[in-house]
């Protein structure tokens, strides 16, 4: 399929879409982005999405690259070229070109912004989630904001690597307490054996994920109580079920960690009924 990338006001063909090398994020990783699930057309969550955006660049005291309504007509504009209708939507801010510094470039440097969408292949997803995924533990090594979300994912890259090198879909960060904070690319949860929800505080120790939003309004409608506090990893270990949740992903079980299978080592009713019923619960636009 012929793809089409936006690149700081033009549509360009995806193979010859590039930015400057100068570019903060590419010297840096000096900037944000969002991933947005794109279903049957339409944005999931894109408010959610695009309030987290503003907190991200207001922590990096970063200005917005554009309007909003204009970043809605991006964002739809490159969908619609790309002609996905189930997928992502990838945007990312940096905080532009300029000569190699450290320290800020001047106020006037035009911020670089990207926008891609690609399709994802929902069915191969659900037999995903239908089977459950494996998750290994790692100790916890990135930096103390990681509820910005910024393109410095080095810790976040290395842990998904090893995943996969150890036949896993993810990583879950444990910090030095032996607590879970959170996956590489994805909030955890797990359900204990009074049926309660345990996934850790939106502090800044996690990324307050969309997906994880979502799932408290799921879990309210099925009569389900949440509990935000961190979990060790041994409680993990011992839990009724595990699960993690992300915009690409939604709600995927976990059926192994560490190798030790999760209670019955198959995805539990509660994972399954939150992601069955999750997009009654999130926005579409
Ligand atoms: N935590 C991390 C580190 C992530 O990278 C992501 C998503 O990429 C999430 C959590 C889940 O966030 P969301 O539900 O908004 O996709």
């Amino acid at each position: 399929m012929f793809r089409i990338a936006y690149v700081n006001g033009r549509y360009r063909p995806y193979r010859e879409a590039a930015v400057h090398i100068e570019d903060r994020g590419y010297q840096f990783a000096d900037g944000v982005y969002e991933v947005c699930e794109i279903r049957d057309g339409r944005l999931i969550d894109e408010r959610r999405h695009m309030e987290r955006l503003q907190r991200s660049l207001a922590a990096l005291q970063m200005a917005a690259p554009m309007s909003a309504p204009a970043l809605a007509t991006v964002l739809r504009e490159t969908v619609a070229r790309n002609r996905v209708r189930n997928g992502l939507v990838y945007l990312q801010v940096t905080r532009g070109v300029a000569r190699r510094d450290h320290a800020f470039p001047s106020a006037q440097t035009p911020p670089s912004v990207v926008v891609t969408a690609r399709r994802l292949d929902r069915g191969r997803h659900d037999r995903e989630a239908a089977a459950g995924v494996a998750v290994i533990s790692v100790p916890e090594s990135r930096w103390a904001r990681v509820d910005i979300k910024s393109i410095a994912l080095l810790p976040n890259v290395l842990a998904k690597q090893a995943a996969r090198e150890q036949g896993a879909r993810e990583a879950w960060f444990v910090d030095r307490d032996g607590r879970v904070t959170e996956g590489s690319s994805s909030n955890a949860w797990i359900v204990t054996a009074q049926n309660r929800l345990v996934t850790r505080p939106a502090d800044q120790a996690i990324l307050r994920g969309v997906a994880r939003t979502v799932v408290f309004d799921v879990a309210k409608a099925h009569g389900l109580e949440v509990e935000e506090r961190a979990f060790t990893i041994a409680e993990a270990y011992a839990a009724r079920e595990a699960f993690m949740t992300a915009a690409s992903q939604i709600v995927l079980p976990v059926v192994r960690i560490d190798g030790r299978p999760i209670g019955e080592g198959t995805p539990g009713p509660i994972a399954s009924a939150l992601r069955h019923d999750f997009h009654l619960y999130a926005e579409a636009s």
